[in-house]
């Protein structure tokens, strides 16, 4: 049976590991296809594909945008969009621009809190990187401020600690569009990592279907059997494609391996913009 991972990292945004890398590590786990999904970046993608047409894997363009739904953070990824459609300049310029301002907001309140960091120096570390919160928290873990990149999060970057900055994100309905204006398909990511109700969760993927959404991410790292039922239970309900990948991250989220979550290979062609919806 054919295996593949929908939901990747690369260094392109925060990931440690660049996407010629992610392509050599799914072809080491004997992976038949992958799909790069960046926060708010295409710039990943080619690499990535370059080396997949050498090592035989398939990689899938894709994307992960952060999404306004009522009030909360809500990632929809976004799957076969074309890197090089006009729609997507704008938008990920804007949301590239957002994340730019709160990390000087975020870098500066630091400062001034007595921490040695700047954000000249984490932009000279990763150059053509959509910079975001996990490498300020790696920074502070390697300045010893924190002993890993979640520890940052949990004591100092998370919604209700305090360095946490809010920024401006596209509305859940909006991204779901540009997605398909993208030439893409949206898929609902990871639905349980909001904390929400049931009664809330299925509201979620009710409004995400009826926005256009083609499928819901199922099978997730952390996610139990009884999870999974639930989930493919309202796929099913909202006839969504159940799809699945690791959110692997390398270094930045170490307890995630490529591949640790997985989907057939015929989940591809259900959501592969020739598919009959
Ligand atoms: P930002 O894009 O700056 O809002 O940062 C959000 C990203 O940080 C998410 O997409 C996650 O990949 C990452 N993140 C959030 N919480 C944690 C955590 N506890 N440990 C590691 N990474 C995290
Ligand atoms: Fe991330
Ligand atoms: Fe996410
Ligand atoms: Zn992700």
């Amino acid at each position: 049976m054919k295996y593949a991972d929908l939901h990747v990292h690369t260094t392109a945004s925060d990931g440690t590991v660049s996407p010629s890398g992610v392509v050599e590590l799914a072809f080491g786990v004997g992976l038949a296809a992958i799909a790069i999904t960046d926060h708010d970046t295409v710039s990943g993608i080619s690499e990535a594909q370059k080396a997949g047409a050498e090592l035989g894997i398939e990689v899938i363009p894709g994307i992960e945008i952060s999404t306004d739904y009522m009030g909360h953070d809500v990632h929809m990824l976004g799957y076969f969009i074309d890197p090089d459609s006009p729609e997507l300049e704008p938008v990920l310029s804007w949301s590239v621009n957002e994340k730019n301002i709160r990390n000087q907001k975020i870098v500066s309140s630091l400062k001034n809190a007595g921490f040695n960091i700047s954000l000249d120096e984490i932009e000279r570390k990763h150059p053509g990187t959509v910079i975001g919160r996990p490498h300020i928290a790696a920074v502070m873990a390697e300045k010893g401020y924190v002993t890993s990149v979640s520890e940052g999060f949990e004591r100092y970057l998370s919604e209700g600690r305090p360095f946490y900055v809010p920024r401006q994100r596209i509305a859940f309905a909006d991204a779901v569009e540009f997605i398909i204006r993208s030439g893409g398909k949206a898929v609902l990511a990871h639905p349980l990592q909001y904390k929400f109700s049931q009664q809330d969760t299925e509201k979620m993927v009710s409004l995400a279907s009826s926005h256009g959404c083609t499928g819901i991410e199922v099978y997730y790292t952390g996610y139990t059997n009884s999870d999974i039922a639930y989930l493919l239970k309202l796929s099913e309900k909202f006839m969504l494609v159940p799809t699945g990948g690791s959110d692997f991250h390398g270094d930045n989220k170490p307890h995630i391996s490529i591949g640790q979550a997985k989907v057939p290979y015929s989940v591809i062609e259900q959501i592969s913009p020739q598919a009959h919806s």
